[in-house]
């Protein structure tokens, strides 16, 4: 059946006139999944036991979903190529030992490439906690892609005290790009893919990602589509209260909800804003068309958030409880109106402290 979806995804791409536009709707999404330590010893909010991992990959297997490289998912989103139906992408951040030993072998069985994002300065100060370029060949050679988390996982947005603006950037460029050129001195000149450390990002971070030439990846939740922005890509983290199985079944079936514009724009609030407003604006093409906007929710910490649309593309809706000092994440969703599956997408917000600071 994979290689059926596979052989038609193709087609598609070949036979434009045998290419329907509903099976060309159904792949224009791809649900990258976020992945820590996978072992039953680890801190539980960033761990999968190794056996409801091995439940997730037979998920995926037994119900026909298409794990593909990260570079296939760019390159089909960007327009070049076709992305296969239920496509999906792993990727694991800080490069623990024990995905070495408790998922790379399952992985490489299952034929399911992978992407590791890697700190290099952690990963020479901590030998045996985090893979070293050894194990990162071996698992290269066998179905990983290695890429950038930083040198040292620093909250990278976060300031120094008297640090000028210059001073910041240099210290980015120090964790961003010196990190990418360790990683291609020991293993090869590969794709520049940087996973934010915390998922924290703010405009300036993004632009000088962009600058440097990299793809983004964040931890706020949603489909990876042509609606995506390339320095602030969604994932869905599946570690945690998020392995459980039942709840991730409905995200790997969502869609990208097809969102043009969103305020506010800079995910790093001001301290005193506790309650933002957020508004988002969707795309007025036939993209809309299959979205049940009438049923759009937003969720913000356990709160159901009713959205007042201010036009048939554009909604506001108001966070009503104060934001804890920290990240945030507002989700909205809403169902598709020829199957059952639903539209996902997500705002991260950041709320500091009156000194700029805000827990791990
Ligand atoms: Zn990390």
């Amino acid at each position: 059946m994979k290689v059926l979806n596979k052989l038609l995804a193709g087609s598609c791409a070949v036979l434009s006139l045998g290419c329907s536009s509903d099976s060309l709707a159904a792949n224009d999404s791809v649900v990258v999944l976020q992945y820590h330590h996978v072992s039953d010893s680890t801190p539980a909010v960033t761990s999968i036991d190794p056996d409801t991992f091995k439940e997730h990959l037979n998920y995926l297997k037994d119900n026909n979903f298409n794990v593909i490289d990260i570079k296939q998912a760019q390159e089909a989103i960007e327009g070049n190529g076709q992305l296969p139906e239920k496509a999906v992408v792993i990727t694991f951040d800080d490069g623990y030992q024990n995905v070495y030993e408790n998922a790379a072998d399952l992985l490489e069985q299952y034929e399911m490439p992978y992407t590791v994002f890697v700190n290099p300065d952690l990963m020479a100060k901590h030998q045996g906690h985090y893979m070293g370029w050894e194990e990162l060949k071996d698992i290269g050679a066998r179905g990983a892609r290695i890429a950038n988390h930083g040198q040292t996982h620093a909250h990278l947005i976060r300031r120094e005290p008297d640090e000028t603006k210059e001073q910041w950037v240099e210290r980015m460029h120090y964790d961003v790009v010196s990190a990418q050129e360790a990683i291609d001195e020991n293993l090869g000149e590969q794709e520049k893919y940087f996973a934010y450390p915390y998922g924290e990002y703010d405009n300036e971070l993004r632009a000088l990602l962009d600058d440097w030439g990299f793809l983004a990846f964040a931890q706020h939740s949603g489909p990876w589509s042509q609606w995506s922005e390339e320095t602030a890509i969604t994932r869905f983290p599946a570690s945690g209260i998020y392995a459980n199985l039942d709840t991730l079944k409905t995200k790997l079936r969502s869609k990208a909800m097809p969102v043009v514009s969103y305020k506010p724009e800079e995910p790093l609030l001001d301290y005193e804003n506790t309650q933002p407003t957020l508004e988002v604006t969707l795309t007025g093409d036939e993209a809309l068309k299959e979205v049940r906007t009438n049923q759009l929710r937003c969720f913000s910490g356990g709160q159901v958030l009713e959205p007042e649309w201010q036009s048939d593309t554009r909604f506001t809706v108001e966070v009503t409880t104060d934001l804890p000092v920290g990240r945030s994440r507002v989700n909205c969703t809403a169902p598709s109106a020829s199957e059952s599956r639903y539209y996902w997408y997500s705002i991260a917000l950041i709320r500091p402290d009156a000194q700029g600071s805000w827990p791990d």
